[in-house]
């Protein structure tokens, strides 16, 4: 019985790898092309704004990972509270997306980059301006429509297979 089964397998595997031969690929050369990531990605880093952060705490609250750590001074003047430290361990931050969407005064965003890995562990911490949003730290879409109605469409391979299926 087993005799008349023999190399009923590699038949069928070489089957599935001659059809696969002639389908169009779907996979793109990186780093070389790169395509539109989802505009609400939940990127490596968090972005901070400072300006309209008040120093409410509520984020580093509904972190469950604690990764979120806050000092604040009180300013008497203003009669508000300086946030002297606004410190992210990027290490232990799962990008689940909970402080984003915790925070009641638009002030933190998840990240929009997705090649922003460290070599060495103390670089994962971020504080204060290494928080800030820049050319190459712009903010995600995620939980902000009115930033993900700003960015590039998401670049979709099965849209890519069926143009060239159509120009065919
Ligand atoms: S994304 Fe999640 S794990 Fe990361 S800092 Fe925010 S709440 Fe914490
Ligand atoms: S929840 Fe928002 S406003 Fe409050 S400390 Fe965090 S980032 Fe600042």
């Amino acid at each position: 019985m087993k005799f008349e089964r023999y190399g009923i397998g590699i038949l069928k595997g070489m089957t599935v790898t001659i059809r696969h031969l002639f389908r169009h690929p779907t996979v793109n050369q990186y780093p070389e092309q790169r395509l539109n990531v989802s505009r609400r990605l939940r990127g490596n880093e968090l972005i901070w704004n400072r300006e309209r952060c008040t120093g409410c705490a509520t984020c580093a609250k509904a972190c469950p990972q604690g990764a979120i750590e806050l000092v604040t001074a009180t300013n008497l003047k203003d009669n508000k509270y300086d946030v002297t430290t606004y410190r992210v361990d990027t290490g232990y931050c799962i990008q689940c997306g909970l402080c984003v969407e915790a925070c009641p005064y638009n002030a933190l965003f998840m990240g929009y980059s997705y090649e922003r890995a460290k070599y060495r562990r103390g670089d994962v911490v971020q504080t204060n301006d290494e928080l800030l949003e820049s050319a190459e730290r712009p903010a995600s879409g995620y939980y902000h429509p009115e930033i993900a109605e700003k960015l590039p469409r998401q670049t979709l391979l099965v849209e890519r297979i069926t143009e060239k299926r159509k120009r065919k």
